[in-house]
């Protein structure tokens, strides 16, 4: 029988570029990429550098859901241990895509020489490459997704297994309607994964560029009613300290900044 496990984990959550910093030890350097087990079903959130330390192999065929394709969300496609195993299959959901053959496409626009040496599907492991849909089944896993605000678009997703809600809003500017929109959307959500960029002073000068402050996700965190807030995405700049310096300043013990490595279960025995 399928044990009722639902939990994520952090392969990645620096945000625009990927670094191996000594100072980037406790929060790190990978890019975006969040591994979600629900059962015997496995699906990432975003394939940024983050995903080259996934697995090879998994009990049902993974599913690769892309908010975007910004670099820092696909980077570790190329790498990813899945696409290395001959008897792997993966699914990879391309957003903003009417057909299967413009999702393909538009992978092929990254993957191809000489930008990479093989398209994704040319790669040993038995990859498919669809349009995302609005809504998803993945067993008993429902995958909802609304748009973001963001330069080039960006889907913010809802996952819901046995009961338990994560949301996972990356690359998120909140401006209206969005912003409201996404507070409906993530209603009492057991665990919310939002934009923290920012913070208020660097916002002032980077408006329009498509992300958030903790400010603002606790204002979310507060709209929503979700329980539980987890700030990702973060600068290329923000060492440990200073995410340690924003973290302490942070009002409600149930909201902290991603840590690599970091597990959260909201079903079942922790790993
Ligand atoms: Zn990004
Ligand atoms: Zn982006």
């Amino acid at each position: 029988m399928t044990k009722p496990v639902f939990q994520l984990t952090v392969l990645g959550s620096r945000g625009s570029m990927a670094s191996g910093r000594a100072d980037f030890a406790l929060f790190g350097g990978d890019t975006s990429c969040y591994m979600v087990r629900a059962g015997d079903e496995t699906v990432f959130l975003d394939a940024g550098s983050g995903i080259v330390t996934a697995p090879a192999s998994y009990p049902k065929p993974p599913v690769i859901l892309l908010s975007h394709l910004h670099l820092d969300h696909v980077m570790g496609l190329g790498m990813f241990p899945g696409l290395s195993n001959r008897s792997q299959k993966s699914t990879l959901y391309i957003p903003f895509c009417a057909d299967a053959a413009l999702a393909e496409a538009k992978m092929d626009r990254v993957f191809i020489p000489p930008v990479w040496p093989l398209k994704l599907t040319e790669l040993e492991g038995d990859l498919m490459i669809l349009p995302m849909p609005k809504s998803l089944k993945i067993g008993s896993l429902q995958v909802d997704s609304i748009p973001g605000c963001h330069p080039d678009g960006c889907l913010v997703f809802r996952l819901r297994y046995l009961g338990k809600t994560i949301v996972y809003a990356t690359d998120f500017e909140a401006s209206e309607p969005s912003f409201s929109a996404l507070a409906a959307f993530a209603e009492k959500a057991d665990l919310l994964l939002y934009d923290a960029q920012f913070d208020e002073s660097e916002y002032e000068s980077r408006k329009g560029f498509g992300h958030s402050t903790a400010a603002k996700g606790l204002e979310l965190m507060q709209n929503s009613g979700a329980k539980q807030l987890l700030l990702v995405h973060h600068a290329p700049g923000s060492t440990d300290t200073i995410l340690l310096q924003r973290e302490k300043k942070l009002p409600n013990v149930n909201a902290s900044y991603a840590r690599e490595g970091q597990t959260i279960t909201l079903l079942g025995e922790p790993d």
